[in-house]
């Protein structure tokens, strides 16, 4: 009795699917990102598109390793991984991004700088190729926090921005599923982000999304939403979510995060795991978040079957992973 009360803890535990790698202070950079949590389950992904994700995730670590490798801001090195998701097909996010009720993209976005505490987003854009650039010329172009819609995708093309129609934001995938969800209410999402600490000590979060398929026109969920889907503090953390937005919001998901580490005095660790595998479990509310502390800790913790997500560090950590207890997979450089 007492062997089978222990393999069922240790069941509960381990089907937490929580990883948490601990650098500590001897990590010059640390970049984590993320390409949306759900039912990713092996079983459904061939080993082709696997792959495909696998790859992509990698280049998008490459991508902002460089910069930070070179010296750049952590706030350059996310912009540089997130992009290169938003680019990808593969990904809900700019290019990919799923279709709302009316077979219209609307996207979100948002970015965040645990240096100077400034912040900039977009939700509802429609014509804007990288959201995350237009998130981003919002705090640092504007007087503003967020724009939405229309005078959001204007501002973008005021700023020069590339801008593109409709054609090429459709994938035949999301026509798909968009189809297949009509008439039923089931949600899918999706969502890309990153995370980084830079050389010199700065923290910052982005994040980028298409929402969810068939979601009502109009509707804005956590990811431009500074508190709920990103948030960063230099103090504390920078955390970017993913999963049902509506469950981030109304619990503030990242601040949360953060509030608990800053209040309470808990590692990134207890207080993301308190707040997605306790709080938000226990609610229903299905998702995931990475983060990062100025001290080099890391986290990538879901609630989900699992989580399209990658970590590179400055020593020597480069790993990308989709489902959940699994073994952590190299980059090949
Ligand atoms: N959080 C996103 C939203 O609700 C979707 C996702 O991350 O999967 O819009």
């Amino acid at each position: 009795m007492k062997y089978i009360t222990v393999f069922l803890i240790s069941l509960v535990l381990f089907s937490c699917n929580n990883y948490e790698q601990k650098k500590g202070s001897e990590a010059e950079y640390v970049l984590v990102i993320h390409g949306g949590a759900g039912t990713i389950l092996k079983k459904n992904l061939s080993t082709e598109t696997e792959k495909k994700y696998l790859d992509k995730l990698s280049e998008a670590l490459l991508a902002g390793e460089k910069i930070l490798k070179d010296g750049g801001s952590s706030i350059d090195a996310i912009t540089a991984s997130i992009m290169i998701m938003e680019n990808s097909p593969l990904f809900n996010a700019g290019k990919g991004s799923v279709f709302n009720e009316e077979g219209i993209v609307e996207m979100d976005a948002s970015i965040m700088s645990g240096k100077t505490g400034n912040a900039g987003a977009v939700a509802g854009v429609h014509t804007v190729v990288n959201p995350i650039l237009a998130a981003r010329a919002v705090m640092e172009q504007s007087n503003h926090v967020m724009l939405c819609g229309n005078g959001a995708d204007k501002f973008a093309k005021e700023v020069g921005l590339d801008i593109a129609d409709s054609s090429y934001f459709f994938t035949d995938r999301r026509w798909k599923s968009y189809l297949k969800t009509r008439n039923k209410s089931s949600e899918k999402h999706g969502t890309v982000g990153a995370v980084a600490l830079d050389k010199y000590g700065n923290i910052a979060a982005g994040t980028s999304t298409g929402g969810m398929t068939y979601k009502m026109k109009g509707r804005i969920g956590d990811s431009p939403v500074i508190g709920a889907g990103t948030f960063a503090d230099n103090e504390t953390c920078a955390i970017s979510a993913t999963g049902h937005g509506e469950f981030f919001i109304r619990n503030v998901v990242a601040h949360d995060i953060s509030a608990l580490m800053k209040y309470k005095g808990i590692s990134l660790k207890d207080a993301s795991e308190k707040v997605i595998l306790e709080k938000l479990k226990n609610i229903g509310g299905e998702g995931g978040i990475i983060g990062v502390d100025s001290q080099g800790n890391y986290t990538m913790t879901f609630n989900t079957a699992g989580m399209y997500r990658g970590v590179i560090t400055s020593d020597g950590v480069k790993e990308v992973l989709i489902f959940g207890n699994q073994q952590l997979s190299s980059i090949d450089h």
